[in-house]
């Protein structure tokens, strides 16, 4: 580098120099998971983080948040956002689903389209090719899953059903099975031929526990969501009040937070039932998730009007 003084004071340029060498070789960026509920989007983030970490539920629409997996190995990092299922906005819940995967759009290198393959390409797809896809720029990776159900010679059939669709100029098809791996190692080679070059967006040793407890939270608070059935899908949010990870024994406490009196009877249920349901369900989930047997407590706490407060949305993850 000319002129490659070093500042002692605050050793700037040293600093600089490493992160363009780091640059050379190491590829940084956002990938999209886009797809109707139920395509395999969170069975595909699970299998490329090698975790179980994203709720997998057989039922549709429970992925509520933006949801980042970080894919990390020595030469690249890939930042994964795991949208909600991109739909007909019906309500305002859906609305707010459609709004998170707009958004996930709008920060990614590169999207991945999955499209369900035992389903094949309905109306529906159309439909997102029209209305998303189509204002498009990035580039986009339109994934057959699941094609450990379907014979490898109805592969050309399900890339001619997508003929006289809108795609952005750079695409690609891929055929995977995101529940058995079979061509997933191929998708994430994909995937950083459009990364761009650059340093890591995040160190490496810090992704672990961040991640554990943010997903404890999702599961709890996904749990909660199913068992009250769209009552109160606005104002929830779980925090870990302590977490204690033993070999055999994880103990959680955590809260979940709700806006009225009103909202934290509904969650308490009839002598309790609401929230002992959501606890025994959302335990069997994080045994499951965590490997060991698990402790969990939870409250119900009446925090008035959170959702307006800046600081407290930024603190129950609902804001970048
Ligand atoms: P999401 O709503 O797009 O996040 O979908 P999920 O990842 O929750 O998956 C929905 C259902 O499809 C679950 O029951 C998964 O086990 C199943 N599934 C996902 N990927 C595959 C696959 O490659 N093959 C098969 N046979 N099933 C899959
Ligand atoms: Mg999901």
């Amino acid at each position: 580098m000319g002129g490659s003084e070093y500042n002692k004071e605050n050793g700037t340029l040293i600093i600089e120099e490493q992160r363009e060498r780091m640059s050379l070789d190491h590829k940084t960026g956002y990938a999209a998971l886009i797809g109707r509920p139920n395509a395999g989007k969170s069975t595909l983030l699970n299998t490329i983080l090698q975790t179980k970490l994203v709720a997998v539920t057989p039922r549709p629409q429970t992925t509520r948040n933006r949801i980042f997996g970080i894919y990390d190995r020595d030469d690249a990092q890939i930042v994964f956002q795991d949208t909600p299922g991109l739909l007909e906005p019906k309500d305002s819940m859906h609305q707010f689903m459609m709004r998170e995967a707009e958004r996930a759009l709008e920060d990614a290198d590169v999207a991945v389209w999955l499209i369900d393959a035992i389903k094949g390409v309905t109306d529906r797809e159309k439909i997102i090719s029209q209305k998303v896809l189509a204002s498009f720029s990035m580039p986009l990776i339109i994934a057959f899953n699941k094609v450990d159900k379907v014979p490898l010679s109805e592969r050309a059939a399900l890339q001619n059903s997508l003929a006289g669709f809108t795609f952005p100029e750079s695409h690609r098809f891929e055929y995977i099975s995101a529940l058995y791996g079979d061509g997933v190692p191929q998708l994430v080679e994909t995937l950083l031929d459009y990364m761009p070059l650059g340093p890591k967006l995040f160190p490496p040793d810090q992704l672990s526990d961040r991640t554990t407890r943010f997903f404890v939270e999702e599961i709890i608070r996904e749990k909660a969501f199913l068992q009250l059935k769209e009552e109160l899908p606005y104002s929830l949010a779980v925090r870990i009040e302590t977490m204690q990870e033993g070999p055999n024994l994880t103990k959680i406490q955590a809260t979940l937070h709700v806006e009225r009196d009103s909202q934290k009877g509904i969650i308490l249920g009839k002598s309790g039932s609401m929230i002992r349901s959501i606890g025994t369900e959302a335990r069997l989930a994080l045994e499951e998730l965590l490997g060991t047997k698990v402790f969990l407590e939870l409250w119900v706490k009446v925090s008035k009007g959170w959702r307006k407060k800046e600081g407290h949305l930024r603190d129950f993850g609902y804001q970048e």
